[in-house]
């Protein structure tokens, strides 16, 4: 990931006249509640209006997003204006968005709907069946792979999630032979060079986004 920047440049907005209500760097719709049959067979997905400022730093005046001093430059609503998406996204990628994505699994929902705009994005994702209980964190569905993604901080629980995410993928690997189904663990950057004694598919935000991309 890039070295923490001093601060982001507020004034990329070049504004959207055609907009009614309200852009997608303020608000956008996000799926709730979806089952990842839903996600796979694109239908019945609910969807809810969800913000995209943690801070509430946000205002839209004469057709231009404003940023107040309350912004803490986390870069989330830069990723996900509709208009003018960055060359080197990843320089967006820094330590406030990661605390930003851990803290809220809608915002990583928005930020990986908006780094993929083909894929359908899902945040707390349902399992029929025998796991009615189960959430997944996050689901990335694109070019019939389904990403089924754990967003941790504390490493040494990776081998519960994957034994649990595994047995997600067993059940439905048999449903939908046709898709594949990947799990990953979606973890700071900091904690990318800690040892681990047992194996595990973890990546930082820049990684995961280069794994589903490509
Ligand atoms: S979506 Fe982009 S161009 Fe439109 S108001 Fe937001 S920041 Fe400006
Ligand atoms: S950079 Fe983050 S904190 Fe600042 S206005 Fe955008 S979403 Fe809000």
């Amino acid at each position: 990931m890039s070295k923490e920047r001093i601060s982001m440049d507020k004034n990329f907005c070049i504004g959207c006249p055609e907009v009614k209500d309200m852009p997608k760097c303020i608000i956008q719709n996000i799926p709730s509640n979806s089952y990842i049959e839903d996600i796979i067979e694109n239908s019945e997905l609910k969807y809810s209006e969800y913000f995209i400022c943690h801070k509430f730093a946000q205002g839209f005046e004469n057709n231009k997003l404003v940023i107040t001093p309350a912004c803490d430059d986390c870069g989330l609503c830069q990723i996900a204006c509709c208009k003018k998406t960055p060359a080197a996204i990843t320089s967006l990628f820094n330590r406030k968005l990661e605390s930003v994505l851990f803290r809220d699994l809608g915002k990583a929902s928005i930020l990986f709907q908006s780094l993929f705009p083909s894929a359908i994005v899902a945040s707390e994702v349902q399992v029929k069946g025998n796991f009615r209980t189960k959430r997944i964190d996050l689901v990335i569905f694109l070019n019939k792979t389904a990403y089924l993604i754990k967003l941790i901080k504390n490493l040494e629980k990776i081998p519960f999630y994957s034994r649990s995410y595994g047995e997600v993928i067993d059940t439905y690997n048999k449903l939908y032979p046709n898709i594949n189904f990947t799990y990953g663990n979606l973890i700071p950057t900091s904690k990318l060079n800690v040892k681990l004694p047992f194996d595990a598919q973890t990546y930082d935000l820049e990684q995961l986004f280069i794994k589903v991309g490509w």
